[in-house]
């Protein structure tokens, strides 16, 4: 069971290498921004939950997100492993992964960042906002605000990960296809069984 964590800054392209990473190596894909936007869609509670925090650019509470990932992982007992995508953001988060991981025998593998600055990611979102419907895509305060979450709240878990030997980081910059090219031969160099 092989479980890959994808870090990066928003718009940094998680979500875009993530499709790739989990066809190749037949991981199950978790993107918890995916399942929160799913839920928002429909007319959830735990979306019109999600929908005030995204809407500001901020964090969704550690508490609601950890329950969601828990249950997402729950009900794929099937898959041959995970590719984190968005999660965890806090340390409380990557605790509790941890945690879940090995109260079910399993354990995170590795740690990809994708490392882009952030002039060329704010161009990115302000790219995508044109198409992708996501309101936090289209203004630059919430743009702004996302950035700032993550340099408080989810760039210290380099450290977290780091201190376990499990962080690893790829230039995100340049097409898709070459990212995507040192993605899998950094994962093809870790030699899992
Ligand atoms: P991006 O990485 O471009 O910000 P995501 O789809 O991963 O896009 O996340 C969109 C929003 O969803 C975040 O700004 C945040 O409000 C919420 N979100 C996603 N994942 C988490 C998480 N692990 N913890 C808290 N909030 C999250």
């Amino acid at each position: 069971m092989k479980n890959f964590v994808l870090f990066g800054k928003p718009g940094s392209g998680k979500g875009t290498q993530a499709e790739y990473l989990s066809e190749k190596y037949k991981l199950y894909h978790i993107s918890t921004g995916d399942l929160f936007r799913k839920n928002i869609s429909q007319n959830s509670n735990l979306g019109l939950l999600a929908q005030s925090y995204m809407d500001k650019g901020e964090l969704v509470p550690d508490e609601v997100t950890i329950k969601m990932l828990e249950n997402e992982i729950k009900e794929n007992p099937q898959s041959k492993g995970f590719l984190f995508d968005g999660f965890p953001r806090t340390i409380a988060q990557a605790e509790s992964l941890d945690k879940f991981l090995k109260s079910i025998d399993m354990q995170i593998n590795a740690t990809i960042a994708l490392d882009v600055d952030e002039e060329e990611l704010i161009s990115r979102i302000i790219d995508r906002g044109k198409t992708s419907n996501r309101s936090d895509d289209q203004d630059i305060e919430k743009i702004q605000n996302r950035f700032n979450e993550y340099n408080m709240k989810t760039s210290t878990l380099s450290k977290y990960y780091k201190d376990q030997k499990k962080f690893f980081e790829v230039d995100g910059s340049g097409s898709v296809d070459e990212i995507t090219k040192r993605l899998f031969e950094l994962i093809d160099s870790f030699n899992l069984p």
